[in-house]
Formats: structure tokens, sequence, C-alpha cells
């Protein structure tokens, strides 16, 4: 008898996804309220900014039990640096933005079904990120939870 084989995960194929610019993953909605910040995704934001890290974080950053976040404008809903529906810092955007959808919690079929695959336009477009692709922006995006304390 053959040994089992190791279930292969529902992205096996790849999954497309090409950034069409809607915004919609840089408005707060429920669980998904704050826009993280590693200590190196404030050092990247501050060099872009031209200040220390330390007046960029002072500026723009909050801390919580959960770690450094992006600041929340009191009225607004969607990041401090959405601008006409673009991000404005995004060469140097955080961690958080850059590996979207791919996001450990979302690799799960069924939460990818309710929540990124008819939430996100970008999805089924573009470029197909194989598996091995997929799983090396997850760590990342795990790397990046790990350390934002
Ligand atoms: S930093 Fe840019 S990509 Fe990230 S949530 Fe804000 S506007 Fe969107």
């Amino acid at each position: 008898m053959s040994p089992k084989q190791p279930k292969l995960p529902w992205y096996k194929d790849g999954v497309k996804f090409q950034c069409q610019g809607s915004g919609k993953c840089c408005i707060s909605r429920g669980e998904y309220g704050f826009v993280y910040v590693t200590a190196e995704d404030r050092r990247r934001m501050a060099k872009e900014f031209g200040v220390p890290t330390r007046s960029f974080t002072s500026k723009y950053c909050k801390k919580t039990d959960e770690g450094y976040h992006l600041i929340e404008e009191p009225g607004r809903s969607e990041c401090l640096f959405l601008e006409n529906n673009q991000c404005s810092v995004y060469k140097a955007r955080p961690t958080q933005c850059r590996t979207w959808p791919f996001w450990p919690e979302f690799l799960n079929a069924k939460k990818w079904r309710s929540e990124v695959k008819n939430f996100c336009p970008g999805v089924g477009k573009g470029k197909l990120y194989d598996p091995v692709e997929i799983e090396t922006i997850m760590r990342s995006q795990e790397a990046s939870d790990n350390s934002k304390k």
C-alpha cells in the first residue's frame, strides 16, 4: 500500500490576483479595522516621509495591546493615507497591505470564499500566484503579525 498523500490546499492550482485600486481593503471593516505597522514598516514609511522613525511613529501611529497601528481620524473609516481611492504611500506601504489578500487567516477555503473572493475585485484577475508564492507571502504576513509588537 502506498503512503497516504498529503491533502493539497484549495489553492493548489494557484490564485490570480491583481490589485484593481478599489481601495476596499483600505477601509476599516469589523475585525479588520487597523492597519498594523511593524518596526520595519515604520522605518520604511518614515524614510519615505524624510523624517526620523520616532517622529513618524508619534505623528501617525498608536500602540495598543496588539501592537502599533496607523491612527484613525475621527469620522473617517478609510486609512489616513488613502487619497482619491489611491494609496499615497504605496511604495512604502505597510507589510499587511503588501501581503493582502494572502493573509494566514484567509488561506482557509471557507474564509477565502466568505471574506475575500466576493469582497476584493482583484481576485481572479491578472497574475497567477502559484502555491509556493502564496505561502511565501503568507509567511511574510505571519512574521509581520509576530513582530508588530
Ligand atoms: S497604507 Fe495605503 S495600502 Fe495600506 S491601507 Fe493605507 S491607503 Fe491602503
